[in-house]
């Protein structure tokens, strides 16, 4: 299995780590560093860190490998979005999304509003319940994290904090508003990966 990691900005040495850990647990498999277009085409799947959203949508769309995220995902290559990651999946931006015309990959139907939990000196973790990956609750890292406010057709939400979407999966796409690739905890990386 090859795993694309969106390599512009933000979280990437962290999700290559996890996403290592989690492929040596499943019997192997390379992540790779996407910077640039010409490599998601061989990827059986994508991971899109956390970061500055407006930053990384900008910079993938100027390098075309938005297009190519988006064939991708036509041609069902699970995509995984943390957090910035997430809103770049959105096809539902919020009133800042609209405003400043920042670019969203909109493969998933949902709605999204951008610092949901308020500021940098607001993050937080907190054991969130996510029935499909079992019982234990998951330690979940919130970084000035986005929210799902509301879902469209074919979205079902996976785990919900403070009365917020924060996980949720539309086919092969699966969108999560905090950082799984800060903690030791494979468990999502397994889910997403069942799904290649
Ligand atoms: N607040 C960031 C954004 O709106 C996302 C934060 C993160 O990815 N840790 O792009």
């Amino acid at each position: 299995m090859r795993v694309g990691i969106i390599a512009i900005q933000g979280s990437v040495e962290e999700h290559v780590k996890a996403a290592e850990r989690a492929l040596s647990e499943r019997g192997g498999g390379e992540a790779v560093l996407v910077k640039h277009a010409g490599i998601i085409p061989s990827c059986d799947a994508i991971i899109l860190p956390g970061g500055e959203s407006t930053t990384i949508g900008r910079l993938m769309h100027r390098e075309g490998i938005a297009d190519e995220i988006k064939s991708a995902a036509k041609g069902d290559v699970p995509i995984l979005g943390t957090c910035a990651g997430l809103i770049l999946l959105a096809r539902y931006g919020d009133k800042q999304v609209e405003q400043t015309n920042q670019f969203l990959l909109e493969l998933m139907n949902i709605h999204i509003t951008r610092n949901a939990f308020g500021r940098q000196r607001e993050s937080f973790e907190t054991p969130l319940k996510i029935p499909v990956i079992g019982e234990k609750a998951f330690n979940a890292i919130f970084i000035r994290a986005p929210a799902i406010t509301k879902v469209e057709k074919n979205v079902e939400i996976l785990a919900k904090c403070n009365g917020y979407i924060v996980a949720a999966k539309q086919d092969k796409l699966v969108a999560l508003a905090f950082h799984p690739e800060l903690t030791r905890d494979t468990r999502l990386h397994n889910f997403f990966f069942d799904l290649v």
